[in-house]
């Protein structure tokens, strides 16, 4: 008797993104069972005769892979930095723009006075980009509220954006983004704020899924990271950080002391930092637009990764400043030419090593048995296709089995 499932794809390219063993994980003339939202069964497609599926798919040969993932964005954000690009290419310098009016807390200011509706309406513009490139899952920070109202306001912004596009949001606390001007002469009152009162609000009202902090010179420093993240701890959030990305302050090491979800950016990060990384499993999340967009010239320690089997992520880091863009595809092109990754490291990035910077493997990033049912069926025979073609996306067809 033939077991009955909702959904049945078949002779596909499967890129399953398990069982490493196999470049991609692949599965030539693959198929892929899927009931009730999830994955019941993976194999070849001369063996899927045992199913009586709801509904069909021939992938004639074309690719399949599970849904892509964006694992770190600042997409909820009101206001342009447009003007700020052209001041940049007339020569301005980053401080003669904070002068003027512009920067991040340009952004802050403009963020605080949109309503939750006007957020909500810009992140849904932006995710339905992402969605547009076969991303169902998105990472999105606050930190450009930097006082209580203004980062719930984000959270839930990122949340209703989430669920009115069907697509799955983790929230990110990042209240330790910048100094807010009116604490700019007493820092550690405001470190206190977000430790004393909008961590513990924040996890006491399950608003965020890990906190983030942003350690640099032009940022929090290591001392007070570490009151940040012990204040997560208490409250029990995962941690992760914006990490070494203009100068090697440890912050990558010291989210892995952290047992910390990831370390990003990490141009800067030291071996000393990576042997720790390695220890904790936390992943090394790559962003390449944002190393683009500031014309950086140090790269990430790629080669170090590699060496000490430290996983790597590849994200947007969709933000207005450094990094606007919601073009996935065209960050794992870069994450290739400018940082050397291999096109199964690019897309392992935003798969399997992805859902792990979200700490959420255990149900996304691969085609696995008991994991969702969220695959992307793509209009090529060749891999490859999604990493190398540039500008138009390659076209692709959601399929879920709920
Ligand atoms: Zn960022």
């Amino acid at each position: 008797m033939k077991k009955e499932c909702d959904l049945l794809v078949h002779h596909a390219q499967l890129m399953s993104c398990a069982n490493m063993g196999v470049k991609y994980g692949l599965i030539e003339n693959g198929a892929v069972a899927c009931d009730a939202g999830k994955i019941i069964w993976i194999g070849n497609s001369d063996q899927c005769h045992a199913f009586k599926p709801k509904q069909s798919i021939d992938a004639n040969g074309k690719v399949l892979t599970p849904a892509l993932i964006d694992c770190h964005t600042h997409l909820v954000f009101a206001g342009s930095r447009a003007n700020e690009f052209a001041m940049r290419l007339a020569g301005a310098s980053y401080q003669e723009i904070a002068q003027a009016g512009g920067g991040i807390l340009s952004t802050v200011q403009a963020t605080r006075i949109a309503s939750l509706d006007a957020l909500v309406e810009s992140a849904c513009q932006r995710l339905a980009h992402l969605k547009s490139q076969g991303v169902l899952t998105v990472e999105i920070k606050s930190g450009y509220g930097l006082n209580v109202e203004s980062e719930l306001k984000m959270l839930k912004a990122a949340k209703v954006a989430g669920e009115k596009m069907k697509m799955t949001v983790k929230t990110t606390l990042l209240a330790a983004h910048a100094i807010p001007p009116e604490y700019q002469d007493n820092r550690a009152a405001y470190v206190s704020l977000i430790c004393q009162e909008i961590i513990p609000h924040v996890a006491k009202n399950k608003l965020a899924d890990a906190v983030d902090a942003f350690c640099e010179g032009i940022g929090f420093t290591y001392p007070e990271t570490k009151q940040i993240f012990d204040a997560a701890a208490r409250w029990g959030l995962p941690v992760k950080l914006h990490a070494d990305q203009l100068s090697d302050l440890s912050g990558a090491g010291l989210v892995a002391e952290y047992g910390g979800l990831s370390a990003d950016h990490v141009e800067y990060t030291s071996v000393n930092s990576i042997k720790k990384m390695a220890q904790s499993d936390t992943v090394a999340t790559l962003l390449p637009y944002a190393y683009y967009a500031l014309q950086e010239t140090q790269k990430p320690p790629i080669d170090a990764f590699r060496k000490h089997g430290v996983n790597m992520a590849i994200a947007t880091d969709c933000n207005p400043g450094t990094a606007p863009t919601t073009n996935l595809l065209q960050c794992l092109h870069m994450g290739c030419t400018q940082f050397g990754l291999t096109v199964e490291e690019a897309l392992l990035g935003v798969t399997l090593n992805a859902a792990k910077a979200l700490g959420i493997d255990g149900d996304k990033g691969s085609i696995e048995i008991g994991k969702d049912a969220e695959l992307i069926l793509w209009d090529t025979s060749e891999i490859a296709d999604l990493v190398y073609w540039q500008g138009e996306t390659p076209k692709n067809t959601i399929l879920l089995a709920q």
